[in-house]
């Protein structure tokens, strides 16, 4: 690995402030970005470690919703019962990171901000209605996450820009979602399919829904058509086979070494099938 200066700023004004230099990256937890360094993709002058930072852990939960710093690690999001009530896919897509060593250091700030096409974490924020909240030199905003993803490996956020936290809406009562996805390995393998699903029930039908994909396009995306196909309606089992045929409509997959553009389009259907199948278990239904 090339030399590199390292800076450890203790506050969110310290890390903007040292992300106006040249040939800057930050790093979290590292099990992206060391990978990379060490492969020669990235060779950055300064690395800046956001360990110190207090504020990129806050973890907070209260009846509007979740605050999930952008630090908190997987393992943190799997094991924290705060979040795997209401939140349950985000906790399903922690829990399935890595293994227990790489969910420790790996952060949910980091897994988005890499923007893989696979990310496990992305789907469950898109289902969530999750809002990402950016500090650069202007101040803050916030992007909903259906809009924080550009291409492969590419966001919104700017190069002077960071990641603080995400804001998550509660999703009230009767309300329940789920994320699985496809590997081949049981562990430590990235997914071939992912899929997250988030259900609102009210009266005897659908109130919302949302159904978020992994690794079927150069960004993760929402299956809108599916999602109408459940909005306003008694949620039988036709119903949700109905929507996850629909589902595939939103995937625009690619044959690769890990499955093919048919294989993954029938995980979609499978997996969506399965995820709505479950958000509806935890809505109570
Ligand atoms: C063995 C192994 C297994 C893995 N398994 C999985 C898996 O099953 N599923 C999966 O989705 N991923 C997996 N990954 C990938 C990785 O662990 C996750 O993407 C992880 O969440 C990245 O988080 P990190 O904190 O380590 O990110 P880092 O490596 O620290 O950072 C990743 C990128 O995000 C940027 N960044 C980090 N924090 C911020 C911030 N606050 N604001 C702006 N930019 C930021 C960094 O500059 C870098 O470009 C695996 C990796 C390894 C090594």
């Amino acid at each position: 690995m090339r030399r590199f200066e390292i800076a450890l700023p203790t506050s969110v004004d310290e890390c903007v402030k040292a992300l106006s230099g040249a040939g800057v990256k930050l790093v979290a937890g590292g099990t992206d970005l060391l990978p990379q360094m060490k492969n020669g993709l990235l060779r950055p002058a300064t690395v800046v470690d956001l360990s110190g930072v207090a504020a990129l852990r806050a973890l907070e939960a209260d009846a509007k919703g979740l605050r999930v710093g952008a630090a908190v690690t997987a393992r943190t999001l799997e094991r924290d019962a705060r979040v795997r009530g209401p939140y349950a896919s985000l906790a399903d897509s922690g829990a399935l990171v890595g293994s227990v060593q790489v969910r420790n250091l790996a952060t949910l700030g980091g897994n988005i901000c890499n923007a893989a096409p696979s990310a496990d974490m992305a789907p469950p924020l898109l289902a969530l209605d999750a809002e990402a909240v950016i500090a650069g030199p202007k101040g803050q905003r916030r992007v909903p996450m259906l809009e924080f993803f550009t291409g492969v490996r590419k966001t919104v956020l700017g190069p002077d820009e960071l990641l603080v936290e995400f804001a998550i809406p509660a999703p009230g009562p009767r309300s329940g979602g789920s994320y699985i996805r496809h590997t081949p390995r049981r562990e430590l393998d990235i997914a071939v399919v992912g899929v997250a699903s988030q259900v609102t029930l009210s009266d005897g039908v659908c109130a919302k829904a949302r159904i978020a994909l992994a690794a079927v396009a150069t960004t993760p995306v929402r299956a809108t058509a599916a999602e109408r196909a459940l909005e306003g309606q008694p949620l039988t089992p036709a119903r949700i086979e109905e929507a996850a045929r629909l589902a595939v409509e939103a995937a625009r997959p690619i044959s690769d070494q890990r499955g093919s553009v048919e294989f993954r389009r029938h995980l979609v259907r499978v997996l969506t099938h399965r995820t709505l199948t479950r958000a509806l278990e935890r809505a109570g239904a």
